[in-house]
Parts: structure tokens; sequence; C-alpha cells
């Protein structure tokens, strides 16, 4: 959930590798792919103090296999009144998918050995590639690449399954949630703990941007840094046929035969 700068990077860097008649698609609709590479992650800012269905419904798209849900979202791209830019939206989506498959299983086996939760590690990624790009990690700022306006609303309530009014929710408590689990200020720190340990989620102090880097992940990140090469290996290989399945009467293989985590 807090490596929304990693899917963000990614999906800049996947875009080059894109066939072209998706590369097409997303030169003409730049804000559905930058909207639709957050995944179901999206709907990880819906009121993100309390557990709530929406919420909840964005795991359990986590958990669909993909050749099961784009064969959904498909059909109701093609349904839509604007199909380019839900291609657009379904290209970028495809990109946190390629990710999302790629770098979890490895992510849930550190936190299973016990080398550091998967909610530490995915912040602590994010925070050194901020860093190494030359972006500040300690505000908002870098969601700069989402527009929230009523086109992009629309095409979220289309596939996230809320209602344009809440997707503009959504984004904007992403901008809010970010600058305060990023924000520095001692003070802020210690009340954010103090809430998350008496909340229902005492994990939540696991997705605060660290100060510095973390210990625990010296060895995981350059692993990381591996499976980013490897997750754009695979946008290059399997961007066509993704295409074929998307425009035409192509159908996803193998590697579409898993779901995100
Ligand atoms: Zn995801």
């Amino acid at each position: 959930m807090p490596s929304v700068y990693t899917h963000y990077k990614f999906a800049r860097d996947a875009f080059d590798f894109l066939s072209e008649g998706l590369k097409e698609a997303v030169q003409a609709g730049r804000k559905f792919y930058d909207t639709g590479q957050s995944g179901a992650d999206l709907l990880f800012y819906y009121k993100p103090h309390k557990s709530n269905d929406l919420r909840k419904h964005g795991s359990a798209l986590h958990r669909i296999k993909a050749d099961v849900l784009f064969s959904e979202f498909k059909k109701r791209a093609y349904e839509s009144g604007n199909k380019e830019a839900d291609i657009a939206y379904l290209t970028g989506y495809f990109t946190h998918f390629i990710l999302d498959s790629t770098m979890h299983p490895y992510i849930w086996r550190c936190e299973e050995e016990k080398i550091a939760p998967h909610f530490v590690i995915e912040a602590d990624y994010d925070r050194k590639l901020m860093l190494r790009d030359g972006v500040n990690p300690y505000n908002a700022k870098f969601l700069a690449f989402q527009v929230n306006d009523g086109e992009v609303r629309e095409i979220c309530s289309r596939y996230l399954s809320c209602t344009p009014k809440q997707a503009g929710e959504i984004m904007r408590s992403r901008v809010k949630f970010t600058n305060l689990i990023s924000s520095q200020n001692s003070l802020l720190r210690g009340f954010l703990k103090f809430l998350f340990k008496i909340s229902s989620n005492p994990k939540g102090n696991e997705i605060l941007i660290p100060r510095q880097d973390v210990e625990a992940c010296a060895d995981i990140s350059p692993r990381l840094d591996d499976l980013y090469a490897q997750a754009l290996e695979d946008i290059k290989i399997y961007a066509k046929e993704f295409e074929d399945f998307l425009l035409r009467e192509g159908s996803l293989g193998q590697r579409f035969a898993k779901d995100f985590e």
C-alpha cells in the first residue's frame, strides 16, 4: 500500500516498453494511465483510519487472478462511452499487476521469515527510490501526477466499485494521508504512533516513512531492484499479449493466471 511512488515510477519506466497500440492509448490519455497504475491500491485510502467495505474490496481485487479480472474489466471497457480512455486506464492497471505479482511473493516471504514486515519493506523501498530520483519523500508533492477530475473519477468508479464522488474523496484522502505518514515532525509522528496503537490497526505505524534506511531491509532492497528490473522485462514480453487481448480477440496466457499477491 505505501509503495505509491514505486508503482508510479514503474509505470513511467514501463511506458517505453509498451507495444505500439497500448502506447498510443496512453499518449492520448496519460491521466487515465497514471490512475490505473495505482490499481486497487487507491481503495485503501478510503477512510483509511477505519475498516470499511471499500478497503476490503481493495484487498479482494488483489486476490482475483489477473486473467479473470481483466476479462471482466474488458467487458466494462467495451460498454463504456470512451473506450480509448479505458484502454489507457487498463494499461496502467496492467503495469500494477506485473509489478505486484513480481514483488509481492518475495515481500511476503521476508515477512514470514521475520526479516521485516511487509509495509516496512515497501515504505523503506519507496523512500529509497524517491531519494535516488531526487524526489522529496517527506511530503505528498510527488502525487502531483494524480488528476482528480470528473473523467478520472468516473473511470475509477467503473473499475473500483465506488461512486465518482467516493473516488474524488479517495484521491484527496491519499494526499492528506501521504502528507501525514511521510511527515518527519516528531510531535506529529508521536501522535500518529499513539493513534495507531490504540486503533483497530496497530500495524499502522509500519507504514510511516522512516527517517533513514531501515537496517533490516539492507539486503532486501537490492533484491527488490532485481525484481523491479525483472518486472520491466515482463512488460516488454507481455505488453503485446495484453494489447491483443484488450484491443482484439487474443487471450491471456500463463503469466496472467495468477493474482496480485
Ligand atoms: Zn496493489
